[in-house]
Order: C-alpha cells, then structure tokens, then sequence
C-alpha cells in the first residue's frame, strides 16, 4: 500500500497564498512520481482572521493540526497587524505546542544566483544552522523592580538545561554525519556569558567525545558573525542557542544570497509531534499579489519537509530541480533578474521533477 503523509496546509498571508500553491504543485508531482499520498487539510488561519476574530487561529488550533504529520506554511505577518499578535497568536504557540525543538536553515548558494560576498561561488557556501528552539534565553522569566525610582533595574533569566543543550547537540552531529564535510562548528560566548555558556560548551565537548569522526570548532558569536562573511567555506553544520541560532539564522541565509530561495524548518525530531515547513521569508506586501514572488523557498522548504517525512529521494529529485533550473537559465523571478511570473516557476518545477 502507497505511503500517505498527511498535511496542514496554512498559506498564511501575502504572498505565502502564492508560494504556497506552487510548493504544493512540486509536491504534488514528487508524489505522483515517488509513489506516495499526500493527504491535504487546508487552513485560512492568518492576520485576516485576527481582523475578523481577534485570533489567528481558532482556540483549539493546535489540535486541529496534531492529526498531521506536517505542517506546509507559507508566511504570515501584515502591515497592520503588529509582529507580536502574528508571531505569539500561532508560529510560537506551534513551535511550543509541537516541541519543535531543531530550527533549520541551510545556508547554500545555488548556481546561477547571486550572493553580496563578492567572488564566492557555490563551492563556497554550503553549510546549515542548527538553532535551539525552545529555551535558552528566550526564557519568558525575569522581571523590572522597582518601576519608576532610580533604583529601577530589569532582569531576563536564560535557562539552559541538560536535556535542552544534549538533544540540539545530538541532532548537529547525527546531521553532520550525513554529510560530506563531517563538521559542527559551535556558537558559544564564554568569555562573557560566564554560567549558561561554559555550560554550553562543556555539553558540546561531552557531545564531541561521542562522534571521533567529526570535527569540531567552536567560536565566540561576536566574531563567528564575522567568519560567516568572511570565511563561509569554513563551516559545515553549525549549532547555537536560541538567541545565538536566532543571529546566525538570519546572517546564513543572506550570506548565502537570494531571500526568495532559502527555506527553513522547525522540526520534532522524535516525530511525536507535527514538524513545520516555512520559506524563510516574510509576506512580501510590496510584491504581494501579482504573481511576482519567487516560490523556490517555499518548493526547497517541501523538499525538507519530504526529507523529514522519509522521502528522502524525492526530497533530493526537487533539490536537483532548483538546481539545475538555476544552474540552466530557466524561468526565473525578477527578485533573481528575470521576467518569469511566480507560476512560470512553480510550473517549470514541477515538471522537471515529474521528469526526473
Ligand atoms: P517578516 O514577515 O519575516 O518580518 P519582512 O517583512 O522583514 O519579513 P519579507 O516579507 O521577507 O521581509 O520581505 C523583505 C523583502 O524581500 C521585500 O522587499 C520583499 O519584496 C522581498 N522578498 C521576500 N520574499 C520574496 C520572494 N519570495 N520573492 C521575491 N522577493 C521577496
Ligand atoms: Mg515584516
């Protein structure tokens, strides 16, 4: 009997409407040539509905999507809505609820695009962020005494537990391990940081001594930032906090060029818990609706999402799609200077991956 994933499927807002059904057209034909069922449950849920509601997802929405296996989202956040409501009302409640404790971002110039690092080719820029998700110092502890006075002072408590720094650490080497380079590079502060980053590194070590196979580094935040710029040839698989992961997060993917391209998920590795698939930009309201927007994000964040489910080769047939579509000339989006229209793209796509 044919395999079948099931899907939520929440296209969110501005352009995640377009992206989305694209991504969903290159799933489809993966399916179609892979042999497996994709079953789709749509969901509105977006800054609409808070408008409508005062909500961004109904009460128990968390429980609507539990019955998935993943969830394929494309952007959510509208000029008018603040940040907050968008990103507490649904994508962080999702990341709690689900323990989508991994948040992955590959970090890989494709032929044919352009980076801001002046002479890097994809040989270059080839390397993912593993960020920690769930604690850290993203903690919601600490508090402001003495309001008003000139004694006032605010504290934020970071938390990092055993269980937390080993499971984020773990999943970086079993990661680097299907990998060519074998490499996890560590984000650290220690020199500043001196409790929970210590602690962080000691975690690190204790994981290291686990996988003699792979080589590790570890450098201070402050000028990792700057090595990602100026040496991206050096990492492999890198892994940082919450906050750290966070930085990196954003700096890998533009280091690795176009915003369009760059895919993301968050991810329960035990699967016990619906993991989530997200292009890594925002909803674009200036480009929104005209059938502009690159959906090669949101195509690249199915194939991880195919990966994640098992499909591991048809999450490589769209990989070798977007490569070769950009490596060839095809169709492209203006955001990469060319004339194709979002569909163009999508369509283009789809095909080559039925194709094989
Ligand atoms: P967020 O919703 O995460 O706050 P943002 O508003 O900071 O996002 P984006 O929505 O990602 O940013 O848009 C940033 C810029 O990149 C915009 O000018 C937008 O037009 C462009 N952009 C984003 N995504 C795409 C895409 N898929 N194709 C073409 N251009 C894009
Ligand atoms: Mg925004």
């Amino acid at each position: 009997m044919a395999r079948t994933h099931r899907i939520a499927v929440l296209p969110g807002d501005g352009i995640g409407k377009e992206t989305v059904p694209e991504g969903l057209r290159v799933l489809d034909a993966a399916a179609r040539r892979f042999g497996f069922n994709l079953e789709l449950k749509h969901f509105d849920w977006s800054c609409e509905t808070y408008k409508e509601t005062g909500r961004m997802m109904p009460e128990d929405g968390l429980d609507q999507l539990r019955t998935s296996d993943s969830v394929f989202l494309g952007a959510v956040g509208w000029p008018g809505v603040p940040d907050h409501i968008s990103l507490w009302g649904l994508l962080i409640p999702m990341r709690r609820g689900f323990d989508q404790y991994i948040s992955l971002r590959p970090c890989k110039l494709m032929p044919g695009t352009r980076t801001p690092l002046a002479g890097r080719t994809p040989a270059d820029i080839d390397f993912i962020v593993v960020r920690e998700n769930t604690e850290g110092e993203y903690s919601s502890s600490g508090g402001r005494m003495f309001p008003g006075t000139p004694r006032e002072f605010v504290t934020q408590d970071s938390v990092f537990t055993r269980v937390g720094c080993d499971r984020v650490m773990k999943y970086a080497f079993e990661l680097a391990m299907t990998r060519k380079r074998r490499k996890v590079t560590s984000a650290t502060k220690s020199n500043g940081i001196t409790f929970t980053m210590p602690y962080w590194d000691e975690r690190f070590a204790e994981m290291a001594a686990q996988y003699p196979g792979i080589t590790t580094d570890q450098f201070h935040i402050d000028i990792l930032c700057a090595h990602f710029v100026q040496h991206p040839d050096w990492f492999d698989v890198v892994v940082g906090s919450n906050l750290f992961g966070d930085i990196l997060s954003d700096l890998g993917p533009a280091v690795a060029g176009s915003i369009g391209i760059a895919p993301s998920a968050n991810i329960n590795p035990e699967r016990a818990h619906p993991s989530m698939f997200e292009p890594v930009h925002g909803s674009a309201p200036d480009i929104a609706g005209k059938n502009i927007c690159n959906p090669i994000g949101q195509i690249w964040s199915g194939a991880m999402m195919l990966e994640h489910l098992g499909e591991a080769a048809a999450a490589a047939a769209i990989l070798d799609a977007i490569e070769r579509l950009l490596a060839e000339g095809g169709p492209r989006t203006r955001d990469l200077g060319g004339q194709a229209s979002t569909q163009d793209v999508g369509r283009a796509l789809a095909e080559a991956v039925a194709q094989g």
